[in-house]
């Protein structure tokens, strides 16, 4: 399997594109053709989630040897770093819904599934090349703590990941400044997160020293994450058909809600449909941050400035641009480069484009349909998703069930993907049930447990020291 970029340059096979991430020509690699599963799903009902995850993701990797892709997905998807057996459990709730257990994890968030598949893989590409890399990024709390669980302990890789001083949850720092690995570190700046994101880009945008010091990234652009990400819709849908009869398994749809930030999960959704898996709706949930909820019910890409982004109750959603949208824009004008580099030249000019003339295509050819919830909503939902159906559920999973209902149809069963455990979000939790989340022992102990940081200015000079002091070579 070959790749592309969405504006024209190739790009090589899957090894390269998981190191490389951006393509040279500021586009986002792409499948040369999706591979089809349709009419080979029954094959796949008896295979246990890491067996699952070897087979669709190496329809994608076809350069990684058979037997490293089950390696690597075994010991990605284990008991010892997921907390249920089935690695993604399915659990129904009231309204026709069910959860799709996404964050049974170390970081109790969705992005260990696809991270910890991605730090093996680009360890095996690394080891093979003997090559190091230094993963440098910001955070503000889900996406840091999976890298750093996702590299701790590996030869071939190391963390460097910014985070504001002093403004994450007491749980997402214990989990993160926990760990005391060697080849982890946590960089706590004096400033927001914004600022982390900007001292990341000003030291990732001067090429030699990037290449001198073998820098490199994990954000949700990295197509390692995007084919991880689809075995958990195929996943999802063979649970769900288990209990319909042989007959009527073939072709029976599901529809999936999916909270969505950057459009990284939904995206593999998209896919999975294209893919064959009988995908009838892809419900896209946002919060206050609607950038992609404007853009599936207008037509319209309007990206926001940092100010236009308020900080919401569900945090890991609060993005101003959706960084995969370009994937999906790219199939919608037919895998056109030279249309999808001129919408984005538009874009960088205008800081919108428009692609009304194609909105009825959204729901009708690629089922996408999408909504938006307040503060309010969430706290309303998991209220009531704990008054009827007894389960407790985070604010993100919460947007998801607030949209979804719009979207429920009789004899569909709605899967909604949980992108995050409650215990995450305890504050969050407390206003809407009047008590605090359960924490479970083992998490307790890791609240006691003692920290390591590096605290520095927000200053780039000083990434740079730090970069230059501690960086793999
Ligand atoms: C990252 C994240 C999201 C958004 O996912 P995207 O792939 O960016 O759309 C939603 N919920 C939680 C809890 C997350 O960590």
């Amino acid at each position: 399997m070959q790749y592309v970029s969405t504006r024209g340059t190739a790009m090589g096979p899957y090894q390269d594109v998981i190191v490389e991430g951006l393509a040279a020509d500021g586009g986002l690699a792409v499948p040369e053709s999706l591979p089809q599963i349709g009419d080979r799903l029954e094959e796949l009902r008896a295979l246990t989630y890491p067996e699952l995850a070897a087979t669709v993701i190496g329809l994608f990797a076809t350069d990684v040897p058979p037997t490293e892709l089950a390696r690597i997905a075994h010991e990605s998807y284990n008991t010892e770093k997921f907390r249920s057996a089935d690695i993604v459990p399915l659990k129904q709730i009231n309204g026709g819904m069910t959860l799709v257990g996404l964050s049974e994890g170390p970081t109790l968030a969705f992005k260990d599934l696809a991270m910890q598949f991605l730090g093996g893989a680009l360890d095996y590409v690394l080891t093979q090349r003997g090559e190091v890399l230094n993963i440098v990024g910001a955070t503000s709390g889900d996406t840091g703590s999976a890298a750093e669980y996702a590299i701790r302990g590996r030869d071939t890789l190391s963390a460097i990941i910014l985070s504001p001083q002093g403004r994450m949850s007491d749980f997402q720092r214990a989990q993160m400044y926990s760990l005391l690995d060697d080849n982890i570190h946590n960089v706590a700046v004096e400033g927001n997160f914004d600022d982390c994101q900007h001292l990341v880009k000003l030291v990732s945008q001067d090429l030699d020293f990037k290449r001198k010091h073998h820098i490199g990234a994990v954000n949700s652009i990295n197509f390692g994450r995007i084919s991880a990400q689809i075995t958990y819709y195929v996943w999802a849908w063979l649970r769900a058909t288990d209990a319909v009869s042989a007959t009527d398994r073939a072709g029976f749809e599901v529809s999936f809600a999916v909270p969505s930030g950057n459009f990284g999960n939904i995206l593999s959704g998209h896919y999975a449909r294209s893919m064959g898996v009988p995908i009838r709706r892809l419900v896209l949930a946002t919060n206050e941050n609607n950038v992609l909820h404007e853009f599936f019910s207008t037509g319209i890409y309007r990206p926001r400035s940092a100010e236009q982004t308020p900080a919401t109750s569900s945090p890991s959603m609060d993005v101003s641009k959706a960084s995969n949208l370009e994937r999906f824009v790219y199939e919608v004008v037919g895998r056109d480069p030279e249309r999808t580099a001129a919408l984005w030249r538009e874009l960088d000019e205008t800081g919108t484009f428009d692609l009304s003339s194609e909105l009825a295509r959204f729901s009708e050819e690629y089922g996408i349909v999408s909504g938006t919830s307040t503060h309010a909503h969430r706290i309303h939902t998991m209220r009531a998703t704990f008054e009827d159906a007894g389960v407790v559920i985070d604010p993100h999973t919460a947007d998801g069930v607030y949209v979804a209902a719009f979207f429920v149809e009789p004899a569909v069963p709605m899967l909604v993907l949980e992108t995050a455990l409650p215990e995450k979000f305890a504050a969050t939790v407390t206003e809407a049930l009047g008590e605090a989340p359960v924490v479970s022992a083992e998490h307790q102990a890791l609240l006691a447990l003692p920290q390591r940081t590096t605290d520095i200015a927000n200053d780039e000079a000083a990434l740079r020291a730090f970069i230059e002091a501690n960086a793999k070579h």
